[in-house]
């Protein structure tokens, strides 16, 4: 097995005692990137100079044996949407094509501190704004597991990155899902934390009230680690909760005698591939056998949970967008335009893709005042009804289990001209970000060698029991 296909928490121990060091690691991911990425296009920009030389800074670390974290000198992929200092930053919009910023997201700024090496920004849909990472102006990133297929999304760059070798961690950003649909797609493991935990500065919006980082990997061990690193409360967020910081780690080897786990019924209805439920269920099987106690419940509100998602998400999103005018960054149309109004107007035309102008017409107009009582006001109520469903069903669980997509990674092209289905396929993730609850998407097996990912969902603050549960499973899934 190469080094670029090896765990995180292998190669820390491999780097501790000597044996490779981060610039052999850096090679051999970048030996990847070049032999796989035409095929799977993960990438916006890669930044191989700098990240041997950060690979350099790492080895000098573990020559001088100072304190070493377990992140020094280990490749991670970077969703474009997380701000890096000099590093181009895009969100996979024509409109930030040019943009670098000129400040870190506290999460880069957090993982450079750990010695990490940071090997490139990830492909993505523009903005966050689809279910397969094809919206984007580089063009779609294909699954590794078979390039006719979508990667996921919107975080299909470094779920695809991280499948392929072409990394060995990724950070991601989920608003509705894009953290642990991609990762159910790809095979990868990925969490979306608590809404608070990961301090979302110089994380470019999308909808900010549902937007959160989160670690993409390879295994459970290795989202923990990263986890570890990103999360902590932020004064340069005012949203990021000041709460306790556990080491995640600690959770991973807990014992599963008497855990409580709930398998929600209106998650396990008509619309859901039936080879998918049968995966799912094989593990919570398993997990039963291992001493988990398995408890039906019911979260009668989920049959809203996407239209009030993406009354929402648009209202949110057509809101953060106003600020892309072509006058203070990004791209900026170079027609001969006679006043400020038509520049705006040409620049937001030639800049935005045509999804994210379906989001913005629709937040505009739920939020008009004609309209913002029928539409956002009563979205607001019934993402209450959500979150309480949730409360409830939390009396008497402790975690709950579900499948993280109703399907199959499906082909490219397939579901791109029909917005509805493809906004269906997020059906099992919106919930828990408009209840601000956290989530794991974990592999539970294949179908036609397809990945299928099943999603473990925590209380707020609770990413430990998701990690103990995951963890258990992926002991016993390759034991
Ligand atoms: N697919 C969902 C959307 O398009 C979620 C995207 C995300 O989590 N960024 O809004």
């Amino acid at each position: 097995m190469e080094l670029c296909d090896r765990n995180a928490s292998e190669l820390a121990g491999l780097l501790r005692k000597g044996e490779i060091n981060s610039r052999e690691i850096t090679e051999s991911v970048l030996k990847r990137i070049d032999e796989k990425e035409k095929d799977i296009n993960s990438f916006v920009t890669t930044t191989p100079e700098m990240a041997l030389a950060q690979a350099e800074m790492a080895d000098k670390i573990f020559r001088k044996r100072g304190e070493v974290s377990p992140l020094t000198g280990i490749p991670i992929a970077i969703k474009d949407i997380l701000c890096t200092q000099g590093i181009k930053t895009t969100c996979g919009s024509n409109i930030l094509s040019n943009f670098i910023p000129t400040y870190n997201a506290t999460a880069i700024e957090k993982i450079l501190e750990q010695g990490a090496v940071i090997i490139g920004k990830t492909n993505m849909d523009e903005f966050g704004m689809g279910s397969s990472t094809e919206n984007s102006i580089i063009g779609p990133t294909h699954n590794p597991v078979n390039t006719e297929l979508v990667s996921g999304g919107s975080s299909g760059g470094s779920a695809a990155a991280v499948a392929s070798g072409e990394c060995v961690l990724a950070l991601g950003t989920d608003t509705g899902g894009s953290i642990r649909q991609p990762s159910s797609f790809c095979g990868t493991a990925g969490m979306k934390p608590t809404y608070g935990r990961v301090s979302r500065y110089g994380l470019i919006s999308y909808a900010s009230s549902l937007d959160q980082i989160g670690p993409i990997a390879r295994s459970v061990e290795d989202c923990a680690m990263l986890l570890n690193c990103i999360c902590g409360h932020d004064r340069l967020d005012s949203t990021s909760a000041d709460v306790e910081k556990p080491d995640f780690l600690q959770s991973l080897d807990k014992d599963l005698k008497g855990v409580k786990i709930g398998l929600p019924k209106e998650y396990f209805i008509e619309g859901l591939d039936p080879a998918i439920k049968n995966n799912v269920m094989n593990a919570v099987g398993k997990l039963e056998e291992a001493g988990a106690d398995i408890i039906e419940v019911s979260l009668p509100h989920t049959k809203y949970a996407v239209s009030t998602y993406y009354l929402i998400a648009t209202a949110e999103a057509s809101s953060n967008l106003a600020r892309y005018d072509g006058v203070r960054y990004g791209f900026r149309s170079d027609e001969e335009i006679s006043d400020s109004l038509m520049m705006y107007e040409d620049t937001r035309s030639k800049g935005f893709g045509r999804e994210v102008k379906r989001r913005i017409m629709l937040g505009t107009y739920v939020l008009s005042a004609g309209y913002y009582d029928a539409y956002y006001l009563k979205a607001q109520k019934v993402r209450n009804l959500i979150r309480q469903d949730f409360d409830n069903a939390f009396k008497s669980v402790d975690c709950m289990i579900t499948p993280s997509s109703p399907c199959l990674p499906f082909k490219l092209g397939e579901k791109m001209n029909n917005p509805l289905q493809m906004y269906l396929v997020d059906i099992y993730t919106v919930s828990l970000n408009l209840s601000g609850l956290p989530g794991m998407s974990i592999n539970c097996g294949t179908v036609n060698s397809l990945p299928v990912g099943m999603q473990i969902i925590g209380k707020p603050f609770d990413e430990e029991m998701i990690l103990t549960v995951a963890h258990a499973w992926e002991k016993m899934r390759s034991g």
